[in-house]
């Protein structure tokens, strides 16, 4: 079919685990009837930020918005059945059961007024404990008992998870949205948005009329659903909404080390370095902190002496056993970074309606798509959330001021 003959009641821009699960989770939805289009630039993902995923899974968040969210993502990750069955055929999707160890250094939360990291560290797990995440709250000598190839000095605690924790093979969740998604008759086309026409008062609502594409087609579209990851500030720009989401550059290496603690849980350390077992390998990498560097960059590269000089030498530090290690491959992805508060950016905002953003993840997006293109799927059905509500999310606190602090971004 010629692109410029193209209408859909839905148009999502981007075919990612976003894009892609919000169009699976409209099929499943009986009082959905329409047509749902899915314009993805690069049907190999070979930049996506789901195709570049280090597939991890946790309950251990502050938000308790971001607790559920990942609880539905656990769910259907251990029982993928109901929601990603084509055929008959139930996807494996590859989920390792284990849990996140965080770390928190001794220097973090001094100024609690309750008393320093200890206080800090209750604080947090306590939220989370309120929220249904389980979670164990260890000090060093715990942690030491539990884990004898740790070096617990220089801690405060940690927290390791009870449930709900654990990795997964990302590449496998994309495909299997998009099956489901295209069983229940989503059409997948590969061009680029370039534009999006819109109608009505400059000063009132207006709403999306048509989706322009590289190709020199365009879609006339009901709905449109911003679902193009990293860059999906410049698709919010078409319509002249300012969206708070940069590129950032993540890079992740693979290292062996056959002496190495391979039951380990996913270990977060204070230097925000973060470490786990991938089969008989290991795999890691750095988030910046509130005071590190951290440039836009829409171009992918892996930045090498962040191993050498940062995530080697922290590792080693907390895990001696990671002294001697053999370095492997490494690659690099994009957060799709929430500068305003590090939150997704669920819905739409008064002055364009009928364009949904789901966006701005920071880091934990791969989890927690399924719920997040479920809420997406239900706002576009039935005006509102009807299974998990995600109103907090709500791209309108930009605009508020009011931000959503998740202090949990790794
Ligand atoms: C190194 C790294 C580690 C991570 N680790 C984890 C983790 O452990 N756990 C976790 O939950 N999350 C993790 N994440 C985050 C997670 O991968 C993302 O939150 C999630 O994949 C975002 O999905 P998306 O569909 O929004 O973006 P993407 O997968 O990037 O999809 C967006 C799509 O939009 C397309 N697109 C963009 N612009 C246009 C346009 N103009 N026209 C058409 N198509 C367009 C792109 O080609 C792309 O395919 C990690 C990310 C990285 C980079």
């Amino acid at each position: 079919m010629a692109a410029d003959r193209l209408s859909a009641d839905v148009v999502i821009i981007g075919g990612g685990v976003m894009g892609s699960a919000v169009a699976c989770f409209l099929g499943h939805d009986p009082a959905f009837t329409g047509r749902v289009l899915v314009v993805e630039r690069d049907a190999g993902y070979a930049r996506a930020s789901s195709a570049l995923s280090a597939g991890s899974i946790r309950q251990q968040f502050s938000t308790p918005a971001n607790i559920r969210m990942s609880q539905f993502g656990f769910a259907l990750l251990s029982d993928p059945a109901p929601w990603l069955t084509v055929d008959g055929e139930v996807p494996d999707l590859g989920l390792v059961r284990r849990a996140y160890l965080i770390l928190a250094g001794a220097d973090i939360g001094a100024d609690d007024a309750a008393g320093g990291a200890g206080a800090h560290l209750a604080a947090v797990h306590a939220a989370q404990a309120e929220a249904g995440a389980r979670a164990l709250l260890l000090d060093p000598a715990a942690m030491a008992a539990r884990f004898p190839w740790l070096n617990t000095d220089g801690l405060a605690g940690g927290t390791l998870g009870l449930d709900g924790e654990g990795w997964f093979d990302g590449w496998a969740l994309l495909q299997a949205l998009k099956r489901r998604a295209r069983a229940a008759g989503a059409v997948y086309i590969e061009d680029r948005v370039t534009g999006l026409e819109l109608s009505g008062p400059a000063d009132g609502p207006r709403r999306v009329t048509d989706v322009r594409l590289a190709s020199g087609g365009r879609i006339a579209a009901g709905q449109v659903v911003n679902a193009a990851g990293p860059f999906a500030a410049d698709i919010a720009a078409m319509a002249g909404i300012d969206l708070p989401v940069r590129p950032r550059c993540r890079s992740v290496f693979v290292f062996d080390c056959a002496h190495g603690p391979h039951d380990a849980p996913l270990v977060v350390d204070p230097t925000g370095v973060y470490m786990r077992p991938e089969g008989d390998r290991f795999i890691c990498g750095w988030s910046p902190g509130a005071g590190d560097a951290d440039p836009d960059s829409p171009d992918l590269a892996v930045d090498h002496s962040q191993f050498e000089d940062r995530i080697w030498p922290a590792l080693a530090a907390r895990i001696p056993a990671f002294e001697r290690l053999r370095p492997g491959v490494s690659w690099a992805g994009h957060y799709e970074m929430n500068v305003f508060d590090a939150n997704a950016l669920i819905g739409a905002v008064p002055a364009v309606p009928n364009l949904f953003m789901i966006n701005g993840f920071s880091g934990h997006g791969l989890q927690q798509a399924p719920a997040a293109g479920r809420g997406v799927a239900e706002l576009i059905t039935h005006g509102r959330f009807t299974s998990l509500d995600l109103g907090q999310f709500t791209p309108e606190r930009v605009a508020a001021g009011v931000r959503l602090v998740e202090l949990a971004v790794i």
